[in-house]
């Protein structure tokens, strides 16, 4: 599925399409610490294509035909509500028009690899799944953007916890940044950057993101069943 849901009121939702997905890397110091990397002088900015999309999560087959170490990142995720190019700050506020909680699966191994060698992250970001999300909320129904509690568990244990206070780039900054590079139109989302604490997921795991009191993610990594091509 390639929209997602923003929810307006207790019974009302709205589908959007989604458009382009940016990530936003090395975003919290304590993440930046636990990778032995060094923080930016601006976003560090990838993309994931609108395949990689998972809206409400559910299930993933485990990408083992890619990799022997699969990650979760919980993040914030922002929904972007009109066109923007070359954003003042205020018009990077008013355009978030919306806020989920998603996982930017990340292919370490092939990151790793990525980064030794100097080349892209797009697979180990972009893959066919790497961004559950969740359903979103209204902006203006969250409370401040930068005051967001975000915590991930796996199997019912506390993997990574933190607040959207840590970030070294606001909402504001990095929208404002997205639009200056690429341009940003209604129904691009970008992930925000995750707290410490990353690490694997396996077969059978179930992944559950939380941000603030009312939005969930849960995922559950499941192994591939092979069918027999019929000749
Ligand atoms: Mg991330």
């Amino acid at each position: 599925m390639t929209e997602i849901s923003l929810i307006h009121g207790p019974h009302t939702s709205e589908s959007i399409p989604v458009g382009s997905i940016y990530g936003i890397g090395l975003n919290y110091a304590d993440h930046i610490a636990e990778m032995h990397s060094t923080r930016a002088e601006e976003p560090v900015v990838f993309i994931k294509p609108a395949t990689a999309l998972l809206s409400g999560g559910g299930s993933l087959d485990y990408p083992a035909h890619l990799s022997q170490c699969l990650h979760h990142e919980v993040e914030m995720v922002l929904l972007v509500g009109q066109p923007l190019w070359q954003a003042t700050a205020a018009e990077a506020q008013s355009a978030i028009l919306g806020v989920g909680v998603g996982f930017d699966l990340t292919l370490r191994d092939r990151q790793s690899e990525a980064k030794a060698k100097g080349r892209p992250w797009s697979v180990a970001k972009g893959f066919k799944g790497s961004a559950p999300v969740s359903q979103f909320l209204r902006t203006d129904t969250v409370g401040p953007l930068q005051n967001q509690n975000l915590r991930l568990t796996v199997n019912g244990q506390l993997r990574q916890q933190g607040n959207t206070a840590q970030m070294l780039f606001s909402c504001v900054e990095i929208v404002q940044y997205v639009s200056t590079v690429f341009a940003l139109r209604r129904g691009d989302l970008i992930f925000t950057g995750t707290p410490e604490g990353v690490s694997e997921l396996n077969i059978g795991d179930l992944a559950e993101g939380r941000l603030g009191e009312h939005l969930h993610l849960g995922l559950e990594i499941t192994a591939k069943i092979r069918t027999e091509a019929k000749l």
